[in-house]
């Protein structure tokens, strides 16, 4: 058998126009292929292309999203941030008002504490400060008394946001304000310890010293002293303080103390010894009745006699006597007080 080769050929026909002549080409068999090929080969790069485009636009797509979701959350947690310092920066705005609030109270207390101490006595030299602030602050009560407050829970003012130094700066001076008062507050819980304890010894002192009028009765019909004798109408002396009251009238002891002696004689008829301190005792004589036992502890205002006029006495009274290591001597400037429950 054989083959032979021969190139046949193809004839391509262009048409231009209707009016126009036919164009032909004569190409042969293989040019065909060729262009076959060619157009194979072109349509499989262009696929290709295509499908890596496809992939890519693939990715970049997911890329984005990603990327979008990443953002997202940045935004998140940028603005969860700033509510956290928003809500910080009013907590140190709030912390600031608290410690200024302290700070008054603390004022307050010192203020009560002078004023403790001048009602006590106990402070001879009450710093200037100290009154003059509680006389602003006993003005400034007047006032508020002449014109009452009126009710209000407004606020307002044009807006004007802090800056984060501001804010900075005043976290700082409120650290350094809690640091300040926690001092202040310290000394003042050593000195409230300290009148405290004077308060309690001045209450002690008090109610040892015979302050109070044994009757309630205050009308002094013989002061101590010299005078004419009731009886023998010569000069004497009259070693304590008679008092006008009324038979069966109680009789009180001036001060804490211990009954030393109870008894009765011709001079001082039912009569009556309170042992203090410091070297004072007390004399109650002339009683109708002796309310209590030698050896009894008596406490200031507790009821000890009644009123009488037994022994040297001409109508009932009561002769009261302090005795300072066992010397009479005048009563009367010891005698301040009332009766407790007066
Ligand atoms: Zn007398």
């Amino acid at each position: 058998m054989k083959l032979k080769w021969k190139p046949k050929k193809l004839t391509l026909v262009i048409i231009p126009d209707a009016n126009q002549s036919v164009v032909r080409f004569r190409v042969p068999h293989l040019f065909a292929y060729i262009a076959a090929a060619c157009f194979s080969l072109l349509l499989l790069i262009t696929l290709i292309t295509y499908a890596l485009h496809a992939q890519t636009t693939k990715k970049a797509n997911a890329l984005q999203a990603k990327l979008s979701g990443a953002s997202q959350q940045w935004n998140a947690t940028l603005t969860s941030k700033d509510k956290a310092i928003e809500q910080l920066q009013n907590e140190v705005i709030q912390l600031s008002q608290q410690a200024e609030q302290m700070k008054s109270q603390v004022e307050e207390m010192k203020k009560f504490e002078n004023d403790l101490k001048s009602i006590a006595g106990l402070d001879a030299n009450v710093t200037g400060k100290a009154v003059a602030s509680a006389t602003a602050a006993n003005e400034n009560k007047s006032t508020e008394e002449q014109t009452p407050p009126v009710a209000t829970s407004g606020i307002g003012g044009s807006p004007n946001p802090a800056s984060q130094e501001a804010i900075m700066q005043l976290g700082e001076q409120t650290s350094a304000s809690f640091t300040a008062l926690n001092s202040e507050v310290k000394e003042l819980q050593t000195s409230l310890t300290e009148t405290k304890q004077k308060v309690a010894d001045k209450q002690h002192q008090l109610a040892i010293t015979p302050t109070l009028y044994p009757t309630n009765v205050r009308i002094v019909t013989s002061t101590f002293g010299y005078r004419t004798d009731p009886f023998t109408h010569s000069p004497s002396f009259h070693s304590g303080i008679d008092f006008g009251a009324r038979e069966n009238d109680a009789v009180y002891a001036t001060a804490d103390g211990k009954v030393v002696s109870t008894g009765k004689d011709i001079y001082h008829g039912n009569n009556i010894v309170i042992e203090h301190s410091k070297g004072l005792r007390t004399w109650y004589m002339h009683l109708n009745k002796i309310l209590v036992n030698n050896g009894d502890n008596v406490t200031k205002g507790s009821t000890i006699g009644l009123v009488g006029s037994t022994g040297r006495s001409t109508a009932p009274h009561l002769h009261y006597e302090v005795l300072k290591n066992g010397e009479s001597i005048d009563p009367k400037p010891y005698l301040k007080a009332n009766r407790k429950d007066d």
